[in-house]
């Protein structure tokens, strides 16, 4: 027998797979099961399991295959359905799966085209990849949830009364320059309802009927 060689039992089907002791993870040839190799630190003795010190393999939440990630990863692609899930450990069970979030990231939803977005947790602007549009990051203080809309801690996307584009801004600013139609724009905000918007300080090129005037 090849001192370097063991073999354990598929805690799926039970058949002897064999691995190298300098190996991390197996796989059984018979199920196609992803198993972590580890050692009993008082017998000696491997064993399979869903983690060690470096290791585990959680489920995807979409397609349900198995993935084996380090557990210092935080964004983990599936290899199979190819999506992105984000590798979380739970503080009193110590377990570790895939969800929304992770110590630095989270997964939000696109607003536009409801594609899955992951970004930091201190980002504000968010950029879609899809459909390109910006939205802002904001953390819900009761549910702590987070979502993607039209306002973060600081900055508010409102529409630009004169050409309809999205601008984002920051919650407390002097009069702002539409980067789309030049027009000038002053933030405002009704407090009642906790809604802010554009009041148009001086019109820009898209008003006028020719493109001659530019700032
Ligand atoms: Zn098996
Ligand atoms: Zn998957
Ligand atoms: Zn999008
Ligand atoms: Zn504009």
């Amino acid at each position: 027998m090849d001192y370097d060689k063991k073999i354990c039992n598929c805690p799926n089907c039970s058949s002897g797979v064999s691995f190298d002791i300098t190996d991390k993870i197996a796989k059984c040839g018979m199920c196609k099961s992803l198993m972590v190799i580890s050692k009993n630190p008082e017998t000696g003795e491997f064993y399979f399991g869903t983690e060690n010190d470096q290791k585990v393999i959680c489920t995807c939440p979409y397609c349900s295959a198995n993935i084996i990630c380090d557990k210092t990863d935080e964004e983990v692609k599936c290899s199979l359905c190819l999506k992105v899930s984000l590798l979380s450990q739970d503080k009193e069970t110590g377990k570790y799966s895939f969800g929304n979030e992770s110590r630095n990231k989270v997964a939000c939803n696109c607003p536009y085209c409801d594609a899955t977005i992951v970004s930091n947790k201190t980002d504000e602007d968010v950029k879609c990849s899809f459909c390109g549009r910006v939205s802002l990051l904001k953390l819900d203080p009761k549910t702590e949830k987070y979502s993607l809309g039209d306002e973060s801690r600081n900055k508010v996307a409102c529409e630009c009364p004169v050409c309809a584009n999205r601008i984002v801004t920051e919650k407390i600013t002097g009069p702002k320059e539409c980067e789309f139609c030049n027009s000038i724009l002053q933030l405002r905000k009704e407090d009642d309802i906790d809604f802010y918007y554009f009041d148009v300080i001086s019109k820009g090129k898209e008003s006028e009927e020719s493109h001659s005037i530019s700032m």
